[in-house]
């Protein structure tokens, strides 16, 4: 496809601009440019195509099967969309006196008194922009508490090697040092790996359950016990609530202090770098330490962000929790985790799960046997998918599990979908056998094939270069 700009013909142009109805004021000739900006000229059906057509080379969950495991891609209701958007809510600064906005108040307390609801926690800030984002502002509060109590030894987090990445990096950020414990076979904490690393210097524990690999830790009260008993505190990483909201609360099973990703789990979108809200909540005996704008009525608290973090967020979850309700949410949960089961015994057969039990609401494809016979990468089959009009999964997260795609089709896709998918797992498996070089190129159909993706990401070119 052209660059807009390449499609620029000089002279045309698109704006009908009314009469000047104001004085007109010679600019100094200081801040005047010596030459005209070399915009692309186009007419306005021009420009409709072609934002048309770029947006059409986009994959996103309105246009097909988005499988990618650990973000949760399912489709987000329209209705907290149209929610977000009420002017109430939409135009209102961040700066207006509390007395003049008090339904943006209540909207904000309503939504906290849900989610610390859903997630068993006493109470939340809204202010962390991410989920990245939140973990190191729940780390703080961890760090806070120790401080306060005088208990400056404890220097270490520990984390389990199926981690998301974003923990260890969180935990270093807070300026902790990183304990990493290998997961035990069935991809859950090795207790005695845990025993053993426990200590007076452990600030606390960094956990996801279920976990990265889509499983459900049956010890969880137990590993949250035991660092209790070390006095350590635990963190639990809910970027991903799924498989969980309205089923199990953290708080229950012993977390101290959490962070949800409402742009995963509660309509809005992950990835893309749109707004997110890493909504933090804790027990009540950190919310002292929370940022000061979550309390409204102060505290002394960190400051992470600017006000009350991405406030239409934080709306759009509001508007889904109260649309699906107490019977809705752990439905979604219920249906999250059925579908991913459902997919999993469609795809056993030809590619081989890493763990061969019931999982969450995702489970992890383990390719590694398959490349040995094949040549055929998860890499490659991830890209062929592309040609399918189906987004790859995960490739190659978590780390413990090689030649990994991690799958998670969400409660909103249909028994029709899943066993297209399945179908089209099935179709490229034997691919593989036949015409492995055919995989090694794909994408065949799409606008880029094989990007040389650490350039793209490190020294990305997004301004248009005349000439
Ligand atoms: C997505 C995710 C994160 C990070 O969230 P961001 O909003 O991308 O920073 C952290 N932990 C887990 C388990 C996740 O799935």
């Amino acid at each position: 496809m052209k660059l807009v700009f390449e499609k620029s013909v000089p002279g045309r142009h698109t704006t009908m601009l009314p009469a000047c109805d104001v004085e007109e004021v010679a600019l100094p000739q200081a801040l005047v440019r010596e030459t005209a900006p070399a915009l692309p000229e186009l007419s306005e059906t021009e420009v409709s195509r072609h934002y048309t057509e770029l947006c059409q080379h986009v994959h996103g969950v309105n246009c097909g099967f988005y499988p990618l495991g650990s973000c949760t891609m399912k489709y987000n209701p329209r209705i907290d969309e149209e929610a977000a958007n009420l002017p109430g809510f939409a135009n209102v600064h961040p700066l207006a006196p509390a007395h003049t906005v008090p339904g943006c108040y209540e909207a904000l307390d309503t939504a906290r008194k849900y989610l610390c609801e859903i997630t068993g926690m006493d109470d939340m800030t809204f202010q962390p922009a991410a989920g990245a984002h939140g973990e190191f502002t729940g780390v703080l509060l961890i760090k806070q508490y120790h401080e306060s109590r005088g208990d400056t030894k404890r220097n270490k987090i520990i984390v389990p090697d199926s981690a998301h990445g974003t923990n260890p990096a969180t935990a270093a950020m807070c300026g902790y040092q990183i304990v990493n414990i290998a997961s035990a076979p069935n991809g859950c904490v090795d207790l005695d790996a845990l025993k053993a690393v426990l200590g007076d210097d452990t600030a606390g524990l960094m956990l996801t359950n279920p976990n990265t690999v889509g499983i459900f830790d049956e010890n969880i009260l137990e590993i949250t016990r035991l660092v209790h008993e070390a006095g350590g505190l635990c963190y639990y990483d809910g970027a991903n609530l799924n498989a969980v909201m309205g089923v199990a609360r953290p708080g229950d099973m012993g977390f101290d202090c959490i962070h949800l990703n409402l742009h995963k789990t509660f309509a809005t979108p992950h990835g893309g770098g749109g707004p997110g809200a890493g909504a933090v909540g804790c027990k009540d005996f950190l919310a002292p330490y929370l940022p000061k704008s979550a309390t409204m009525d102060g505290g002394n608290g960190i400051q992470v962000r600017g006000f009350a973090g991405n406030f239409l967020v934080v709306i759009k979850a509001l508007a889904y929790v109260m649309t699906l309700g107490k019977e809705g949410i752990p439905e979604a949960s219920k249906n999250a985790v059925l579908n991913a089961n459902y997919l999993q015994a469609k795809i056993k057969g030809t590619f081989t799960p890493a763990f061969d039990r019931i999982c969450m609401h995702e489970f992890v494809l383990d390719l590694s046997q398959y490349k040995k016979e094949t040549g055929v990468s998860a890499l490659d089959v991830a890209k062929s998918l592309i040609d399918y009009g189906m987004h790859p999964p995960t490739m190659y997260f978590p780390l413990i599990v090689h030649e990994a795609l991690m799958l998670e089709p969400t409660e909103t896709e249909s028994k029709e979908t899943l066993d297209w998918a399945a179908d089209v797992f099935r179709q490229l498996y034997e691919l593989g056998f036949k015409d492995p070089e055919f995989m090694h190129n794909a994408p065949h159909n799409a606008q880029i094939s094989r990007p040389d993706e650490v350039r793209a990401a490190r020294t990305p070119i997004l301004r248009y270069q005349k000439g």
